[in-house]
């Protein structure tokens, strides 16, 4: 069993540094690393931070969409994200030296490897995200750098072949595993999907439609994540 955390464990909230995931999803978490051969984590949040968020030691990592793993007590970078170090670092400095994007709402988190520029915060979300696309986009492709929407946020990072997708195939490694059931909420976890054989969307108002398709079910939200799980555990 293999999850994403925020929207999908953890609820949306608007400052991601209070978002947490609920004492119930952890016990969840851990009822099934009992039973199944592999439960983790997959998320765009650093790595750290989501053990942090999920501190099961059974729990695998898996940050920042892939390009980090979470082992021996320690940050492992993706080997061909490497080179992506100082390029990703000058691409925030332009960035934070925007004026324009803290007036328009727009919040810069630092990821190390990647960063999110955030616009849920913003008065008027659709002039940031045209702001975005317009101005910031075409000068981080400039820079040689990959960058995606998701939900309200603008992902930036280093344009290597790895995405969910690769998480997940990786975190299974040469575990005899037949089956891998996947929870996400957002567009990142379509790529991930790919490497399940059940695949579970969360259901809100900003859950991409290319999700919504590809799932085998839908579930409403975190709680429900967690009754999900709950129900897993029970039946193993
Ligand atoms: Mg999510």
């Amino acid at each position: 069993m293999v999850c994403d955390i925020d929207g999908t464990l953890a609820p949306i909230v608007a400052t991601p540094d209070d978002a947490r995931v609920t004492p119930e999803a952890l016990h969840a978490l851990d009822r099934l690393t009992q039973v199944y051969a592999l439960v983790a984590c997959v998320t765009g949040r650093p790595a750290a931070q989501a053990r942090r968020m999920v501190p099961l030691d059974a729990v695998a990592i898996s940050g920042n969409h892939g390009l980090e793993v979470w082992r021996d007590g320690a940050v492992h970078l993706a080997p061909q994200a490497a080179k992506y170090v100082q390029p990703m670092a000058e691409a925030l400095q332009l960035v934070r030296n925007d004026g324009l994007l803290p007036e328009l709402g727009c919040h810069i988190e630092d990821k190390g490897i990647t960063f999110t520029i955030h616009f849920r915060g913003s008065p008027r979300a659709d002039h940031a995200a045209r702001y975005l696309e317009t101005q910031i986009v075409p000068k981080l492709e400039r820079a040689g750098l990959a960058s995606s929407f998701g939900r309200m946020v603008l992902e930036v990072r280093p344009p290597v072949a790895v995405d969910k997708g690769a998480a997940v195939k990786r975190l299974r490694g040469r575990r005899h595993i037949t089956e891998i059931l996947f929870v996400g909420d957002d567009s990142s976890d379509v790529d991930a999907f790919r490497e399940a054989t059940v695949r579970i969307a969360v259901r809100s108002p900003e859950a991409p439609r290319a999700l919504l398709a590809a799932a085998d079910a839908v579930v409403d939200g975190p709680a429900d994540v967690v009754e999900l799980l709950e129900h897993l555990a029970d039946a193993a």
